[in-house]
């Protein structure tokens, strides 16, 4: 799938300006971005629901743009699920087989088929989704969406709806119906742990344009820019550069590649603990050094009290330099 140049407005400020992206067949996408970048508009734009001031959508090579939602074999999972409340779950997933007409026998072996991939127990299949949890909800949707054999499936926020140990299991299944199937396909989030676990590749949206695309390692840990390096996850940030390269950058380290009182390249020198918080797996503690405040990722065991003076040491090779023209 390929954007080419998409651009799009609502109203006087462009929501979408000159968007471009290609996605390689069967891998997994995720646009990742705040909230209002245009994330939501974009994938409305891909699935046909809006149509671009300008730019083309491109699906195996075949110029899309113009051709109605129905008729682009584009899958969804809306956000809301937006599952028919009077047909039960295998209704749902029947529903989008039987608009093509399909034989019964085939509807029936297809619908079964796709039930036991998204893992929706035999007893659950003839309940209408207000008797459903939401995660077997999820898993209707899901199965909606999938057993048209989309060329491309879209995503919208899946699992924002879910608690969060829902959302780790509902994470794993749509990757593995996903690898399984080999769809092609674009999620939309804003939340950068679930598109890293997720995804192939992430393009980073803000205002309206894509500031990056990487494997959500290279986004981590080496991102083109402070906003990427912030939005990824917690990130210290200091003037600075390495030495021999063009001064006036900044550097990024991350706090789980900080040290405190232990071997590694000096950092951040020696500094005054302000707060330790214990988050059962490791512990946060915000150092001030100067006019300066990092943020050190430790273990459990080692949780220095508030008013402790600390030394504050990088592991090496994890001093990452901000190229000079990066967005702050
Ligand atoms: P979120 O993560 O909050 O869903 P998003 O990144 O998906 O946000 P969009 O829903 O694409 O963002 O919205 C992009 C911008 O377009 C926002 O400023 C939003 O207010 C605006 N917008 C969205 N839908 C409409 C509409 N129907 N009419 C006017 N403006 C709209």
């Amino acid at each position: 799938m390929r954007l080419e140049e998409i651009s799009f407005r609502f109203d006087t400020a462009p929501t979408l300006a000159g968007v471009s992206l290609k996605v390689p067949a069967g891998a997994f996408v995720s646009i990742l971005g705040p909230s209002g970048c245009g994330k939501t508009t974009l994938v409305k734009i891909v699935a046909g629901y809006l149509k671009p001031l300008a730019g083309r959508v491109l699906l195996h090579d075949t110029d899309i743009t113009n051709v109605p939602p129905g008729k682009r074999n584009t899958g969804m999972v809306f956000q809301n699920l937006a599952l028919f409340p009077h047909l039960s779950a295998r209704g749902n997933v029947a529903f989008g087989l039987e608009a093509r007409g399909l034989p019964s026998s085939e509807i029936h072996q297809r619908v079964e088929a796709m039930l036991d991939q998204v893992g929706l127990k035999p007893d659950e299949r003839n309940r209408q989704p207000g008797n459903l949890s939401g995660g077997q909800q999820q898993r209707v949707a899901l199965a909606r969406a999938l057993v048209i054999q989309p060329s491309l499936l879209m995503l919208d926020e899946p699992l924002s709806n879910l608690d969060s140990h829902l959302r780790d299991q509902m994470r794993g299944l749509i990757r593995q119906v996903q690898r399984d199937t080999g769809v092609t396909t674009m999620m939309v989030t804003h939340d950068p742990e679930e598109a890293m676990a997720m995804s192939d590749l992430i393009a980073v949206m803000n205002q309206g344009t894509i500031v990056e695309v990487g494997t959500g390692r290279d986004l981590y840990q080496r991102p083109r820019s402070a906003f990427v390096a912030r939005f990824l996850g917690l990130a210290n940030i200091v003037d600075g550069s390495v030495i021999g390269h063009r001064p006036g950058s900044s550097l990024l380290v991350r706090p789980e590649c900080l040290v405190i009182n232990g071997e590694g390249v000096p950092f951040a020198g020696i500094g005054k603990v302000i707060n330790s918080e214990f988050f059962g797996a490791d512990v946060l503690v915000t150092v001030v050094l100067g006019n300066t405040q990092v943020l050190v990722r430790g273990r459990p065991n080692i949780m220095p009290q508030p008013g402790t003076e600390v030394r504050v040491s990088a592991m090496p090779g994890t001093i990452h330099e901000l190229p000079a023209d990066g967005e702050s």
